[in-house]
């Protein structure tokens, strides 16, 4: 019978829930839009009936549940520490009362860490001893896993990677900081200086794509530049120096075999990897510059998939003896 575990992917938008295989495959997943704003219970609640439901399709038997949620949380002591995206979760000790309502042994990891998990296992990342994964969407995220064990450094917080210091000036990051990885190499940065170019002569193409999106944002720099948008290719060249200046710092720092590029941008990762390789051939030490750089595999199952691993790998983070079980 083949070893399954309940995988459940935990945003501030939507909560996503499936029965994942040993082998990586994704069945029965559902969707709903989480709670977010109706504290810790209700969105238990949400869970706890996902739940249900997928067991009830399964005939397998189920080895654990799997648990990929926002940070900052503690994966060693199953603690859900204070997420900006779900409104009332101060220090839920949220391992302890799933478990006791799904009967079942559950693991806990932040969404970054739980994507590097799932692309080291079965996606962009398998094979390879020591696999980087960087996201960048809305913010930046990163994951380390080396031999099969994620890095988690004191209380679960390492490789927090958004908010290393990659400039001494720069726009105000959300923590309070400035020159932030993320405040300057994130969709949202892209974004805000395409809505700044779009204002400007030259920014015509740029303007006309944010109109037929809706609102700007890095997707219409990304459609301005596939259509050899001057302005959007001088933007997306800006963005891969400073994706590559923040990559070659993790280079020194981590020295991955492989670098494993997800999030949003990702669908932009052909028009930005020539941009990065110039910048980690330059800055990076010889010893560094001919790392593996691929796009990310799982694509929006990553987390899902991830957190099965959690079940699967249990070396992979705390030790057995540290998990809560019912
Ligand atoms: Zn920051």
């Amino acid at each position: 019978m083949t070893a399954t575990a309940l995988a459940f992917d935990l945003g501030g938008t939507d909560l996503r829930a499936a029965i994942v295989t040993q082998a990586g495959e994704v069945r029965q997943a559902l969707t709903v839009p989480t709670l977010a704003r109706e504290g810790v219970d209700a969105v238990l609640d949400q869970m706890t009936s996902l739940a249900k439901t997928l067991m009830a399709g399964t005939d397998g038997t189920i080895a654990g549940v799997g648990l990929g949620a926002p940070g900052p949380l503690d994966p060693l002591a199953g603690i859900m520490v204070a997420p900006p995206t779900l409104s009332g979760w101060h220090d839920v000790a949220v391992v302890k009362r799933l478990s006791a309502r799904l009967g079942l042994p559950v693991f806990l990891d932040n969404d970054a860490n739980v994507a590097a998990l799932g692309e080291w296992r079965h996606g962009a990342g398998r094979g390879f001893e020591t696999v980087l994964f960087v996201t960048v969407s809305t913010g930046i995220g990163g994951g380390v896993v080396s031999n099969g064990r994620i890095f988690h450094g004191r209380r679960g917080l390492a490789v927090e990677i958004g908010h290393m210091t990659i400039s001494g000036f720069g726009p105000t990051c959300l923590c309070g900081n400035v020159g932030c990885f993320e405040a300057l190499a994130s969709g949202t940065a892209l974004g805000h200086r395409g809505a700044d170019a779009a204002l400007r002569p030259g920014g015509e193409k740029i303007a006309a794509a944010q109109s037929a999106i809706g609102r700007p944002g890095a997707r219409a720099v990304v459609e301005a530049a596939r259509v050899d948008d001057p302005v959007a290719l001088a933007l997306i060249a800006k963005e891969a120096e400073w994706l590559g200046i923040g990559l070659t710092n993790l280079l020194h720092i981590f020295s991955p075999d492989i670098v494993v590029f997800g999030g949003g941008l990702s669908n932009a990762f052909d028009l930005l990897i020539g941009g990065i390789r110039s910048v980690v051939a330059t800055r990076a030490m010889s010893a560094y510059r001919d790392v593996v750089i691929v796009r990310a595999g799982l694509g929006t199952n990553a987390g899902l998939v991830g957190a099965a691993g959690l079940v699967f790998t249990p070396s992979s983070s705390a030790t057995r003896e540290d998990r809560h079980q019912t």
